[in-house]
């Protein structure tokens, strides 16, 4: 009922009087009164005439609920179960916490800041406050264990198209897990399985997208590698429009995917990639592997083909491009 109010508070430019709302909702003036009081409390600024009724003046800068829900257009993910903080550990954490007490596919967390933030090999992911869209969701996808690496190339492709969809170009996607603008990392994914042998109990994939920092505010060892979406279009970017555009996506190419299987989305995985065609450098555990970067498998193994001819198949691995120095960056 408040997402009703507050869907015709946005449509009117003129204040709404409590009998007409209640009218328009079915409800009585008291419930009315307390649901704008509520959506006050989040943050929404409502100016209030005893005669005249409500109007809204302006909405929160935050990942609020109602907010999130206003103009989602998704069919399931996020819908039925979106869980909102101000802080949390890690929001994958708290997505895998909810996956093992049964919440279905399509559950999202979001979070305005994360303390321990995670990347791939427990490495931390930098997320502060109000500056970014830290996002993860429960995933219950009927395949075998060995094709969920696959998915992290489902959720890249969607990263493309959110991005692209609010006006960002020049996105590109680095393997395995990177989505850079200008060849800088602006959003990162972090794929994690819960499986038996033969059958997936649940996927949790964390999304991290900078958003409103400007380069000053990005730690100095990754600051020359990391950018955000203000520094990419030069204004200061709504993080709600970036969310619901990311959950639009990404519900789309899963579905998709369980559909029409990996070809589809390899496909578009190679077209939007920055990695294949180029000269690179594998960190692969202890091996150091240089050649070119040809293709991905039907596992997302990458296929490195090296001075030799021969073609290696990296399964997991740190990969840095060939810069025009001839150095590797
Ligand atoms: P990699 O980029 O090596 O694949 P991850 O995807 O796991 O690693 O991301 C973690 C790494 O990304 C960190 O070690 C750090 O260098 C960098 N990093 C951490 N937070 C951010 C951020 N908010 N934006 C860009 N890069 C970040």
């Amino acid at each position: 009922m408040k997402q009703k109010i507050l869907e015709l508070l946005s449509a009117s430019e003129i204040f709404i009087s409590g009998e007409k709302l209640a009218e328009l909702c079915g409800i009585s003036r008291t419930a009315v009164w307390k649901h704008i009081n509520s959506l006050k409390e989040e943050g929404y600024n409502i100016e209030t005439q005893p005669r005249t009724g409500y109007k809204l003046i302006s909405r929160p800068d935050a990942l609020v609920k109602t907010e999130i829900l206003d103009g989602l257009q998704t069919k399931v993910f996020g819908k039925e179960f979106l869980y909102t903080f101000f802080e949390i550990d890690s929001t994958n954490l708290k997505a895998k916490q909810l996956a093992n007490e049964g919440k279905p596919e399509g559950t999202v967390v979001v979070a305005e800041s994360q303390t321990k933030g995670k990347g791939r090999l427990g490495r931390k992911w930098v997320s502060p406050s109000g500056k970014g869209v830290w996002v993860s969701f429960i995933l219950r996808p009927p395949i075998l264990p060995v094709k969920a690496t696959q998915l992290t190339f489902v959720i890249a492709v969607a990263m493309v198209h959110s991005l692209k969809n609010i006006g960002i170009s020049d996105v590109q996607i680095k393997w395995p897990n990177d989505i850079l603008i200008h060849r800088r990392k602006v959003a990162g994914i972090l794929t994690e399985l819960s499986a038996e042998i033969d059958c997936v109990n649940y996927v949790i994939v964390g999304i991290g997208i900078n958003v409103n920092q400007d380069t000053f505010e990005f730690p100095e060892e990754f600051k020359d590698k990391a950018t955000s979406l203000k520094e990419a279009c030069g204004h200061k970017v709504s993080r709600i429009k970036v969310l619901q555009s990311v959950l639009k996506e990404v519900e789309h190419f899963y579905y998709l995917y369980l559909e029409n299987g990996f070809g589809e989305i390899i496909n578009l995985w190679r077209e939007n990639s920055v990695t294949l065609g180029k000269e690179v450098e594998v960190i692969s555990g202890t091996e150091k592997i240089t050649g070119l970067a040809i293709d991905i498998d039907e596992e997302g193994c990458l296929l490195v083909k090296d001075r030799e001819g021969k073609v290696n198949k990296i399964v997991a691995g740190d990969v840095s491009l060939r810069g025009k120095k001839g150095n590797y960056v």
